[in-house]
Formats: C-alpha cells, structure tokens, sequence
C-alpha cells in the first residue's frame, strides 16, 4: 500500500505538468456520456450489468488530469481509448450497494440498486470499466464493457423539457469550476419560493465555513425545481408513503434516521440538460436525517433546526470524501479494519499515515491522533478533538479536513 501511494503521487506531479486542455479535446468532446447501471447480488458475489447508455449537452466535469483522482473511493470509473488502452478518464465514488452489503441482509437476499455515472462523451470506441473494492480496498467486482459514440440506442436526453432552475451564484470561470446542483424533493409546484429560499440557506451554511469561503468564486451554483406530487417524504416506520419526485424515505437499511434515495436514474432524469456534476438533493421535512455517498450525491432534511450543519457535513462526504469522525459504543459491523489504511483523508488507523495530516502535527499544538472515529471508539484515529464531521456543535471543519478540502477543490479547479 505504501509504494502504491507513492507511484500514484509521483503520477500527479507529472502528469499535472502535461495534461491540457488539448488532451481533452483530442479524446472527448463536450457532451456528457451518463451510464447507467444496476449493481447486483448478495455478500457472497456481485455483479454489474449496463442498463441504458445516454447523452447530454455539455460536459460540466474535470478537463484536466483527467486520469487521476484525488481520493480512492470504494470503486472508480475508467474510460480507455479502445485502440491504445490508454486511460483517458478517471473517477472514483461510493455507493449504497456497498454499504448494503455490509448489513445482515446481504447474507440473506440478493438485491439490485440503480448506479449512474457521468463521463465526458468520448470521441472513438472506448473501454469502460467499473470497479467496485471491498473493506480491504481489493477488486471485489469489475465490468468492462465498450461504448461506441456512433451507437444509434445511446439515448439523447437534456435537448428538451429541461427542468427549469435559477442560478444560485455564478463562479468566476465557469470553463473551470465546480458545478453544484440543489435538487428539489418533496417541494409541489406551489411551494417553488420554499425550495429557492432553502437553497439559499444551504449556500450561506456551506460558504460559512472555511476552505469554501475563501474558495467560493471556484463554485457554479443551480437550483433545480423538480416538483413532486406531495410535499414531504416517506416515512416507512409510521407508514407514511408519499408520491416525490425522487422517492426518497428514511429508515434506508432499516435506520430511522437514514434518508436517502434508490431512484438514481430518477434524479438523473430531473438533472439532464442543466449544468450540473455533484448533487445535494433538500428533502421538505422537519424530521432530522441525511446522508451523503462520495460523487454520487448527499442529501439533507431543510426544515430541521439542524438543517445548516448536516447539509454541509453531507457535502464534506460527497464532495471530498471525508469520513465521519464519530464513534459508536457498539459498533455492529466495523467499516473499518484496523490492518487497513482507510482511504479517507480525515481518519487513519496508523497502518500508513502519510500525506495525511502529518504536515499539521507539530504546528498546531492540537492537532495529533485522537482515538474513536469511523464509526469506531477503537483503532480509528481523527486528527482534532472536534470536526464538522464529528459533531453538529461544532462550528467548523477541523484543520486536516480543511486541508483536504482544499487540495480537492485545487485538483478539480487548479
Ligand atoms: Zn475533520
């Protein structure tokens, strides 16, 4: 594990020198390519299989360093040029089939979960691979499958009948930003100025908080009012079942207060054809729940007194793949293993610390291991006593997420 991080940090430092706006135009051209897939099976085998290939105007993702990511992930997404095997695209995320499979469940029924995933539209034949990694970061699942740009079945979609949204804040270089979409669910028609006005709260709380204050004209910023048929959300535990745009409910894995949404190609739906890349769907409900999946999408409650701290901390999970950094007395499965290296960049278990927060400890008196983090009491260290993502009390992000955040957002806009 050590020397793979050194390769791939040594790969960044080079190839950031030759990687340009050429290398994307020689392979891609500005459409998004939107794959969808299910992911399948139970905790013993999974598989992937393509559902439906799709293509939108514009690409409003990274232009550069196209073949790198800044976090692992749980899985990642690799285009290859079909003739060369080259790698041209690259990007990592999470899912909530992975998360599933943790649970006792997994050992008893096999499932299928929606996946949809957003490339720029190749220009020639090219590969596509998912991977998908278990808790010891090793391949538990691939799929290669080819994608043909010339395919008449590649469905057009995002040209008409096109959601309509107001720009919440416009970055200063919208050729090089980061583009953010808040998605209405559980909003009707008439409560449109709800949603807009809870948007808006939403961007105060997020450019509240350092490193995205000072980074914040980095940001292109929708809103993106998908009206539902019923206001509010499912609430399975009461029997409460609603008709939203998104079909969010809590009690996800049987956790009252995990909120969050199967219907990926849903959401998708809603989103062609606006600029959009990293989602944070605002559920109408008072009830407290959330939930955020690295590059998929989080989600939030608005009209909980905690609305303003949850709906960043589920972005600090999405956008920057932070984990959490609380701790459970008892902790049923652990997320963990100790042997292991998480791939997160706030939490370490001491196996190989480097590029973490190594840089801070000595500078800032604080800032060291703290015991009890990732959903662990022990052998998950956290670097600050306290964190946005350890406690809604807290005001800020401790110094070492502060730091990952803003490598993330120097990678994505730099
Ligand atoms: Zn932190």
């Amino acid at each position: 594990m050590f020397t793979k991080h050194i390769a791939v940090y040594v790969v960044c430092l080079l190839s950031s020198l030759t990687v340009s706006a050429q290398e994307f135009s020689q392979f891609f051209t500005n459409r998004t390519l939107r794959i969808d897939y299910n992911f399948a099976g139970n905790a013993d085998s999974q598989q992937i299989a393509v559902d439906q290939l799709n293509v939108m105007p514009g690409w409003y993702g990274k232009t550069r360093r196209l073949s790198e990511v800044p976090v692992e992930g749980n899985g990642q997404i690799i285009v290859r040029d079909h003739h060369t095997q080259q790698v041209i695209y690259r990007n990592s995320f999470s899912t909530l089939f992975q998360e599933w499979l943790s649970y006792p469940e997994a050992h008893t029924v096999r499932k299928s979960f929606e996946n949809v995933f957003l490339v720029p539209m190749p220009k020639d034949t090219a590969d596509v691979t998912i991977e998908l990694y278990n808790s010891h970061r090793k391949v538990m699942a691939a799929y290669t499958h080819r994608v043909l740009p010339a395919d008449i079945l590649i469905r057009h979609i995002g040209e008409k009948d096109v959601t309509p949204y107001v720009t919440l804040q416009q970055a200063a270089d919208t050729a090089h930003c980061i583009h953010i979409a808040y998605l209405a669910e559980g909003y009707q028609e008439s409560e449109m100025d709800v949603f807009l006005s809870d948007a808006r709260i939403a961007v105060d709380a997020l450019f509240a908080h350092e490193p995205f204050k000072k980074l914040r004209s980095r940001f292109n910023i929708i809103a993106v009012k998908a009206p539902s048929r019923e206001s509010g959300t499912s609430e399975p535990s009461k029997g409460i079942w609603k008709n939203t745009a998104l079909h969010s409910h809590f009690d996800t894995f049987y956790s009252d207060r995990y909120l969050t949404t199967l219907n990926l190609k849903d959401m998708h739906n809603w989103l062609a054809g606006t600029p959009y890349e990293h989602i944070i769907v605002l559920v109408n409900t008072e009830k407290y729940g959330g939930g955020g999946i690295l590059n998929s999408y989080n989600l939030s409650m608005t009209h909980h007194p905690s609305y303003r701290p949850v709906v960043v901390h589920e972005f600090g999970h999405s956008f920057a793949g932070l984990g959490d950094e609380y701790a459970y007395e008892a902790e049923q499965i652990p997320m963990y293993p100790h042997d292991i290296e998480p791939w997160e960049p706030n939490l370490t278990t001491k196996v190989n610390f480097h590029h973490k927060w190594e840089n801070l400890i000595g500078k800032d008196k604080l800032a060291g291991f703290y015991e009890g983090a990732g959903y662990s009491l022990k052998g998950v260290f956290r670097a600050y006593p306290d964190c946005r993502m350890r406690t809604n009390e807290t005001p800020e992000f401790c110094p070492a997420c502060r730091q990952a955040i803003t490598r993330l957002i120097d990678f994505y806009t730099e």
